[in-house]
């Protein structure tokens, strides 16, 4: 069976279609700019170079109908007819308190990804419109795999906030965590590469991209995460500010006479390590400024890794120890000096990094040295191939 797996954003749409029997993704790409002007399609069929396609696409229907006509055309398509279109799975922002695993798509669901939309409004409403403009044009079952599901299974400990009851109650207010695709897949690539089942482990995976979130994975269960009631909680991202005072917030609200969007936009879009290098959301853009010599790009590094270390700290006591920990997405799996700076911090724990090892990239591989009592692993993560997993387990 062919899956198509999509990712809606507010404007834009990232499309795989994936081959079940290899597992191999036979082409993949991403509309973006959905209802704005110049609007485009970049799609790409296997490894073959990029066709970018500049377009009018004012809605996702259209951004749909374009992607499946990618996969159906005759220089770069992948398939010659649409019911090669076996089942859609979506990657799905926010399941609330309803949703521990994926599912198949029905009102009901619909109905429960609506509700969710005060959580996530500029994902789940996107996500929505990607699954009904998928009814009107494909006749096949649909799935959805949230990115909150994994971290379902915190204890209340971990996920209440210590604010009146009655707010959780009113609104659901508390911990959800996302990346949760992203960090059951490496855990249990890790687990393998590691060659033990996961139920004897203890890992803190660390999903370092341009998001970031820390995971407490025991036993194969996620028992507490750095991301909150929204992404902005936890680490120090690309151009979020992660942890604070939540005082600092009303104090630079009433200063600088910010409203709740404004103030929303500055510590989600202006933050983190642009907001404090005042150079770039990018590392590699930040380690060609530290390395001439800026020290905002320094202090921005050296705080990103200091905040990824405390957490460790802290998950190696939440879960009483530590057996591995990972590091996937753009930053874990590419930044060698970042994740140097990190494992710097874990001498405590056993940890040291094998520098020849460190340096490889594009593959799983434990870079801590044979002897260390905590292990290290890079894993690439790929969120795509475990929604399309996950979609082929519901509708076989
Ligand atoms: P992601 O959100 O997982 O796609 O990660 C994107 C981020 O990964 C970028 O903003 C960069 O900061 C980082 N990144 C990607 N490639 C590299 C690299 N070769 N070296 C350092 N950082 C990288």
């Amino acid at each position: 069976m062919k899956i198509l797996v999509l990712n809606c954003g507010s404007s834009s749409l990232k499309y795989q279609l994936v081959d079940m029997q290899t597992e191999i993704a036979l082409a993949k790409g991403l509309v973006e700019r959905i209802g704005i002007e110049n609007s485009r399609i970049v799609h790409q069929k296997g490894e073959s170079e990029k066709i970018t396609t500049t377009t009018d696409i004012p809605n996702h229907q259209v951004a749909v109908q374009l992607a499946i006509d990618a996969l159906l055309h005759a220089d770069y398509g992948v398939i010659s007819d649409i019911k090669e279109i076996g089942a859609v799975g979506h990657r799905v922002v926010h399941g609330g308190e309803n949703f521990a695993q994926a599912v198949i798509v029905d009102e009901e669901v619909k109905k429960a990804i609506a509700e969710c939309s005060s959580l996530a409004p500029l994902h789940n409403p996107a996500n929505l419109v990607g699954i009904e403009a998928c009814e009107k044009i494909l006749n096949v079952k649909q799935v959805v795999v949230f990115d909150t599901a994994f971290h379902q299974t915190m204890p209340e400990k971990a996920f209440m906030y210590a604010l009146p009851y009655g707010l959780y109650d009113k609104y659901k207010i508390r911990r959800y965590g996302f990346h949760g695709t992203s960090h059951k897949f490496v855990s249990a690539q890790a687990a393998a590469l590691l060659g033990k089942p996961i139920s004897e482990l203890k890992l803190i995976s660390c999903h370092l991209g341009n998001g970031a979130s820390v995971c407490a994975i025991n036993a194969g269960k996620c028992v507490d995460t750095s991301m909150g009631l929204t992404p902005l909680e936890g680490l120090i991202m690309g151009t979020r500010s992660g942890d604070m005072d939540p005082a600092a917030v009303t104090f630079v609200m009433e200063k600088e006479k910010l409203s709740p969007s404004s103030m929303d936009d500055l510590m989600n879009k202006t933050s983190g390590v642009l907001g404090i290098s005042g150079v770039s959301s990018d590392f590699r853009d930040l380690e060609e400024a530290a390395n001439d010599g800026n020290e905002r790009a320094k202090l921005a590094l050296d705080m990103y890794a200091y905040r990824v270390a405390k957490y460790i700290g802290a998950y190696t006591a939440a879960m009483n120890g530590v057996d591995a920990i990972i590091f996937t997405a753009g930053v874990g799996e590419n930044d060698a000096g970042t994740r140097k700076a990190i494992c710097s911090y874990l001498g405590y724990l056993g940890v040291s990094i094998d520098d020849d090892k460190n340096k490889k990239r594009g593959i799983e591989i434990i870079i801590s040295n044979d002897d260390a009592k905590t292990k290290v692993c890079v894993i690439p993560t790929n969120e795509e191939l475990t929604i399309s997993r996950e979609t082929l387990e519901l509708v076989k």
